[in-house]
């Protein structure tokens, strides 16, 4: 499912995040972990801002931010099978073995759960296999390029 996107501003990029949203939850085709995205790509270039997005389209009131010293944030939903909505921000991750100590092994064996990972490159070894990988590429001030892998 191989996409590019070129965005002009954040509301963009908020955008294309809320339609991968929506179309997650149209497949309801149940699968046997969780539903796993990897954020890649440049400080500024968009991973937070497309989780803002991305969350609305689960239905999430809360805002998404960059958490400064919270590695995990939970969110609750209610959307078809899901009922969390889990967001890493590995910026501050050293090594894997943070977010192993913060149960991720099981949250993301779990298929109730939608589990979004920035700077995922810094985990990569306890990612799945068939984790959306997700790169944000900046451009210029306002241009952002994702690209879906
Ligand atoms: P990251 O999480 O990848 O470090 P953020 O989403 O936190 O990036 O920051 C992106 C910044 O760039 C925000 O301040 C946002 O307003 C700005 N911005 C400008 N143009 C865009 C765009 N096209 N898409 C996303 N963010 C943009
Ligand atoms: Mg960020």
């Amino acid at each position: 499912m191989k996409k590019n996107y070129l965005t002009k501003n954040s509301q963009e990029t908020k955008k294309v995040g809320r339609i991968l949203a929506q179309e997650i939850l149209k497949k309801r085709r149940s699968q046997d972990q969780a539903i796993v995205l990897g954020l890649i790509g440049d400080l500024g270039g968009g991973k937070t801002t497309f989780l803002q997005g991305f969350a609305k389209g689960l239905g999430i009131q809360n805002r998404i931010t960059s958490p400064t010293f919270v590695i995990m944030k939970r969110f609750r939903i209610s959307r078809f099978i899901f009922h969390n909505f889990y967001h890493f921000d590995c910026y501050r991750v050293k090594e894997p073995k943070e977010l192993l100590d913060l149960d991720f092994e099981k949250i993301i064996s779990i298929p109730q759960n939608i589990v979004a990972v920035e700077w995922a490159d810094r985990v990569r070894d306890i990612l799945p296999r068939d984790a959306l990988i997700l790169e944000f590429e900046f451009i210029d001030e306002k241009t952002r390029k994702i690209v879906l892998k």
